[in-house]
């Protein structure tokens, strides 16, 4: 059978690898062999230290100081007054996110979490409530001023179904925040080779600045700004390491990195 975008449904692609495609209708990138990740119990404890060398829970203080920063960029669209607004924090772990949106001001923070044991713990340690559901399934009955999903959109089978999703479900005013694997970034272009042997099985799309503003607007958002996500001159090379600063003014402008932070607006701003 031949492999289809996930998002446009087209069957023109360019072939990465084995498995990844480039969509050339509407330029995202997909894993035509994605097998949904299976939670275990022990993801936030052993399996998140094999990986990142600490817990979910150890790593509190970094997770914590990148919220506030998105938090930050948020409030720029949103205005400081967040006191009568609602936000919704899709996949939210154990809760860290939330409880920053709450410390910032935010009235009504809300979490969504297929983990048990996730959810669970930010009920209990920051009496936030949270919807312990897959999105999936999730079923709203309200709408809300923000919604956040930090790398959590890349994971779904079909990702247009829950952009799509969550357009719904935001005020007429409302803010989307979310953060993916950008393949317009130093990996892609000058590592191809790990990216490819390092792409996580699943992951079923990678964007690109251009592909996700296109995206979102053809859904209905007004406006869609890309940031870098993270800064990564080694990835380039020891001459993009010695011109950090050059190199991180360049990555700003162009919005090259290996994930993104997104903010797409339902109103035009
Ligand atoms: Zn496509």
């Amino acid at each position: 059978m031949t492999p289809r975008c996930p998002i446009c449904k087209s069957s023109k692609f360019k072939r990465i690898s084995e498995d990844l495609l480039l969509c050339k209708t509407c330029s995202i990138m997909y894993n035509a062999s994605h097998s949904p990740a299976v939670y275990s119990t022990d993801y936030f404890g052993q399996e998140y230290k094999a990986q990142y060398g600490k817990t979910y829970e150890d790593d509190f203080e970094s997770i914590y100081a990148a919220s506030l920063f998105r938090l930050s960029i948020i409030k720029k669209y949103l205005g400081n007054n967040v006191s009568a607004k609602s936000l919704l924090d899709i996949g939210c772990a154990l809760g860290f996110f939330c409880k920053a949106a709450r410390d910032v001001g935010f009235g009504e923070v809300e979490g969504l979490e297929i983990s048990e044991y996730a959810a669970s713990y930010c009920k209990r340690k920051f009496n936030i409530p949270v919807h312990m559901t897959g999105f999936e399934d999730f079923i709203p009955v309200k709408k809300y001023d923000v919604i956040t999903a930090w790398f959590v959109l890349e994971h779904f089978t079909d990702p247009y179904a829950m952009f799509y999703k969550i357009y719904g479900m935001l005020e007429d005013n409302g803010i989307f925040a979310c953060t993916l694997p950008s393949y317009f970034g130093p990996l892609f272009y000058c590592q191809r080779d790990q990216w490819i042997r390092s792409h996580p099985q699943d992951h079923r799309i990678d964007v690109a600045p251009w592909s996700v503003k296109k995206l979102f607007q053809q859904i209905g958002f007004f406006s869609v700004r890309c940031f870098p996500s993270g800064y990564h001159p080694e990835r380039l090379g020891t001459i993009a390491q010695k011109y950090k600063k050059l190199y991180n003014t360049i990555a700003n402008l162009l919005c090259f990195s290996d994930t993104i932070l997104v903010i797409a607006s339902k109103k035009p701003q």
